[in-house]
C-alpha cells in the first residue's frame, strides 16, 4: 500500500467480515479501527445520554439518526490519534454521513466487501461477542477456546440482540436502501476498491491487501 495512505473507510453488508479485517490492518497500519457500532454499543452498555438515545433503534436493526452519529464521530476524529489516519468500520452509512466526511477528514480508499446475502445471514447467526472487548468470535468457524467466554478476558460472550434473525432482517433491507447507494457515490469518486469477503479471514486478509497495493 502506498507510504501516506491513511484513511480508510470499510464498506459492506453486516456480516461480511469488516470488523475482523479492520481490527488487523488497523493494528499494521498504526491508525485507529474506529468501528461506530462498537462505539455506540459502550455509550449503550455505560447508559450515557447518547446510548439511552440510540439504544432503541440498534435493537431494532434500524440506523441511528445522523445527526446523533455526526456528532459522536466529529468528536472521535478529532482525538489526537486520529490525525494520523483512521480506518472507517460501518461508517458512512447514509449519503449524508458520507458528505460530512467529505467535510472533514476525506478518505482517500473505500474498499467494498461483497458477499452474497445468504452466506451474511448464516454468519450473523453464529456471531458471538465479548460485551467487554468486543472481540467477534463464530461458532462454527471462529469458536472461542473455551466454550461461550472470550478468549482475551474470560467475559460470557453475548449474542447482540441485532443478530436475531427479526432485526438481521431489518439491517439487509437498510443497507440495500440507505448505505448501498454509498457504492455509487465512491465509484464515481474514482476511490471505490472491491473485494471478494467470502471465504476464511485469512483468505479475506490476502485479498484486502491485494487491493490496497
Ligand atoms: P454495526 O456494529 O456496524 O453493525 O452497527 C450496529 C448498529 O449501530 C447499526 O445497526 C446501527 O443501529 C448503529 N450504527 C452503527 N454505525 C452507524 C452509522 N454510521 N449510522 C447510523 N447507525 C449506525
Amino acid at each position: 500500500m502506498d507510504a501516506g495512505v491513511h484513511r480508510i473507510v470499510f464498506l459492506g453488508p453486516p456480516g461480511a467480515g469488516k470488523g475482523t479485517q479492520a481490527g488487523a490492518l488497523a493494528k499494521e497500519l498504526g491508525i485507529p479501527h474506529l468501528s461506530t457500532g462498537d462505539i455506540l454499543r459502550a455509550a449503550v452498555a455505560a447508559g450515557t445520554l447518547l446510548g439511552r438515545e440510540a439504544r432503541g433503534f440498534m435493537d431494532a436493526g434500524r440506523l441511528v439518526p445522523d445527526a446523533l452519529v455526526l456528532k459522536m464521530l466529529a468528536e472521535r476524529l478529532a482525538a489526537p490519534d486520529a490525525r494520523s489516519g483512521y480506518l472507517l468500520d460501518g461508517f458512512p452509512r447514509t449519503i449524508p454521513q458520507a458528505e460530512a466526511l467529505e467535510e472533514v477528514a476525506p478518505s482517500e480508499i473505500v474498499v467494498s466487501f461483497e458477499i452474497p446475502s445468504h452466506v451474511l445471514v448464516a454468519r450473523l447467526s453464529q456471531r458471538r461477542i465479548c460485551p467487554k472487548c468486543s472481540t467477534v468470535y463464530n461458532l462454527e468457524t471462529q469458536p472461542p477456546r473455551v466454550a461461550g467466554r472470550c478468549d482475551r478476558d474470560d467475559m460470557e460472550l453475548i449474542q447482540r440482540p441485532d443478530d436475531r434473525p427479526e432485526a438481521v432482517a431489518v439491517r439487509l433491507k437498510v443497507y440495500t436502501e440507505q448505505t448501498a447507494p454509498l457504492l455509487d457515490f465512491y465509484r464515481r469518486r474514482g476511490r471505490l476498491r472491491p473485494i471478494d469477503a467470502a471465504g476464511t479471514p485469512a483468505e479475506v486478509a490476502a485479498r484486502l491487501h491485494a487491493a490496497l497495493r
